[in-house]
Parts: C-alpha cells; structure tokens; sequence
C-alpha cells in the first residue's frame, strides 16, 4: 500500500512540510508529526521541502 513514513529520528520538527502541505495533512504539535492519511494525497511536496530527509513515500 502507498503510504508516506515519517522518520522521526531524522525530523528536526521545523516545521516547513506543514506550511507546504496544500491538503492540511501534517499535524505538527511540539515534538511529535503527525500525518493524517485520510486527507493526504501523496503529492510529495513534503517530501522534497524536507531538508533532512524525514518524510518517506513507501509502497509497500
Ligand atoms: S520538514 Fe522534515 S524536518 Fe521539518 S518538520 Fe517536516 S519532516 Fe520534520
Ligand atoms: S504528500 Fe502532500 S498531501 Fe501528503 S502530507 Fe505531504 S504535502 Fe501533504
């Protein structure tokens, strides 16, 4: 199944794939991410905003 991973070893929690996110799916609250898989639409602009590399499309 396609899902986005997020790697929170590697996040920095900066919080730039929330402000890119155009579906509101990336819920940021202190130190922990979020994504809400229901309004994500695998668009990827996080995944390429992300300057650590945390956010991950997988298809398995
Ligand atoms: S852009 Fe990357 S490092 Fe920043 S909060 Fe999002 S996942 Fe974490
Ligand atoms: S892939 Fe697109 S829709 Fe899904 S969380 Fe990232 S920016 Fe939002």
């Amino acid at each position: 199944m396609s899902e986005l991973l997020h790697l929170e070893k590697k996040c920095d929690f900066c919080g730039t794939c929330v402000a890119v996110c155009p579906h509101d799916a990336i819920d940021l609250a202190e130190f922990h991410l979020t994504i809400i898989k229901d309004r994500c639409t695998l668009c990827m602009n996080c995944v390429y905003i992300c300057p650590v590399r945390a956010l991950e499309h997988s298809d398995e």
